[in-house]
């Protein structure tokens, strides 16, 4: 069967629901909200359906299915529960020349209701032909939770503005080229921070200079830490929208893939100890992307805004007056804690958690490892791996047990993750044993240890003396993605 997908305007246009059920409600609150006049005819009717009648808002006859109660409708809905009964109306109706949908019935239906997508005034329907109503459904869900809420308000403001806009851009190229920038551009982003008076002043602004140049903006984003899983939805929107995409190494391919095809995409990572381009190249290349009118996404591995010097960029950015937006993403010490099983804090064992870096030259010394070698907290120590061994000494210096646990993560939340698991004592030693290398997390602290029990994700953590006593836990192989 092939469909004719059509809106209907039903205002004021009679329909008939028959069946006084939860699904015939269901149905006649649809029709209602499209403005349709609704007579519902059933033996009885649900409490909504009879205080909907009581208001004045529909029509309801009780008794006993009359053919006269399709005199008069544009659209029939069969919705009685009883399959003799649906068929007779569906004939009856399709007598008559009315388009009939019986509930859960596609061979009787003369037209289907689609699952609905809903940011009005901009309306999406689905249907599997009445075949697979369910994959309708979650294709719905899908489709909800990508489209942006703003649609909505940015199709309304467009509505506002279109004889203004018809006026004064008469040239159609030009209009096609002003709304092109007005549903990706700034108006749009001024939507979704929730400021629609600066998006309409924005949009009037963009009309009035719709002849002179675009301006360009930049959004930071987040990728998190390489399982492209991990990316939020509006950091997917921002790479969907991009014109140019600059973006660390650390941001991983995976997550790249998913940005828009015709994206042009700058490497500007940094390896550590080998900063292939500058900060100050950074920045520049920002402003100038900006600065001729392209939609820029800085992308960043983990988060932007911890050690990923995203504050540099913004103020930067600032000082030029280029719009920008930031977009968090899931910084490494969750990710790897959470794909390790090592929860970041515990009742029992830690009470705080503190991110470090003992990154570059000098982080060292101005760390208070006095502080940091306290018990019953968690450590996550971004770094170099070479600077373990100058962490080990501190804190074992500055009073922390040897026997606190830690799990060294490298590669967190990517199929070739690895964990290597030990004690303070031996940190240095077993991750030049096992040859841990960069990207790497150090999680140290007596949460650490239940990573030995609690792991999940890729292979099993490698421990001090995994022979002796470590996974005790058989986990399901299901639940591993090795
Ligand atoms: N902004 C990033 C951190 C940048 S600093 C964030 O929020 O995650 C770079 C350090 O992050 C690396 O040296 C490493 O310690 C850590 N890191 C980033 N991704 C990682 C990963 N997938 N696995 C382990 N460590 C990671």
């Amino acid at each position: 069967m092939k469909l004719y997908p059509l809106f209907a305007d039903l205002a004021g246009r009679r329909v008939l629901v028959v069946g006084g059920g939860a699904v015939a409600e269901r149905k006649a609150a649809a029709l209602l909200e499209a403005g349709a006049a609704v007579t519902v005819g059933a033996l009885s009717a649900t409490g909504t359906l009879q205080a909907w009648a009581d208001a004045g808002r529909l029509e309801l006859r009780l008794g006993g299915f009359q053919q006269a109660w399709l005199d008069e409708c544009w659209l029939v809905v069969a919705a009685t529960g009883e399959p003799l009964l649906n068929r007779r109306i569906a004939t009856l109706a399709e007598r008559r020349r009315l388009f009939v949908n019986v509930v859960d019935d596609a061979q009787l239906c003369s037209f289907h209701v689609p699952a609905v997508i809903d940011r009005d005034p901009v309306t999406i329907a689905i249907s599997s032909g009445g075949t697979a109503p369910v994959l309708a459904r979650l294709l719905r869900e899908g489709l909800e939770s990508l489209l942006d809420p703003a649609l909505g308000p940015l199709a309304a403001l467009a509505a506002r503005l279109r004889e203004s806009i018809r006026a004064r851009l008469p040239d159609l190229g030009a209009r096609l080229r002003f709304y092109e920038q007005l549903f990706a551009g700034p108006v749009l982003q001024l939507l979704r921070r929730a400021q629609p008076a600066e998006a309409e002043a924005e949009a009037e602004r963009a009309l009035a200079g719709a002849a002179t140049r675009s301006s360009g903006s930049v959004v930071l984003v987040g990728a998190g830490p390489g399982d492209p899983g991990l990316l939020t939805l509006r950091g997917l929107r921002a790479l969907q929208e991009a014109d140019v995409i600059l973006y660390d190494r650390l941001a991983g391919a995976e997550v790249l893939a998913l940005a828009r095809r015709d994206a042009e995409r700058i490497e500007v990572g940094k390896e550590a100890g080998n900063h292939h381009v500058t900060q100050e190249r950074i920045h520049a290349l920002l402003l100038e992307h900006a600065q001729a009118g392209r939609r820029v996404v800085r992308l960043k591995g983990g988060d932007p805004f911890v050690f990923g010097r995203g504050g540099e960029e913004l103020e930067r950015l600032r000082a030029h007056g280029i719009p920008y937006e930031v977009v968090p993403g899931i910084t490494a010490a969750v990710a790897c804690a959470a794909y390790a099983g090592v929860p970041l804090t515990h009742r029992d064992h830690a009470q705080s958690v503190r991110l470090l870096t003992a990154h570059c030259r000098g982080s060292n010394d101005s760390l208070d490892w006095p502080a940091l070698a306290r018990e019953r907290q968690t450590l996550a120590v971004y770094m170099g791996v070479s600077e373990l061994g100058t962490v080990q000494a501190q804190l074992l210096a500055h009073g922390r047990a040897p026997s606190t646990p830690f799990a060294l993560v490298e590669n967190g939340s990517r199929p070739q993750q690895r964990v290597v698991t030990g004690t303070l004592a031996r940190l240095h030693e077993l991750a030049v044993a096992h040859a841990v290398r960069a990207p790497a997390l150090l999680i140290l602290g007596e949460v650490a240890a239940l990573a030995s029990s609690l792991a999940w994700f890729g292979a099993p953590p490698i421990g001090e003396c995994s022979e002796i006593d470590a996974p005790s836990v058989a986990v399901p192989a299901l639940a591993r993605r090795a």
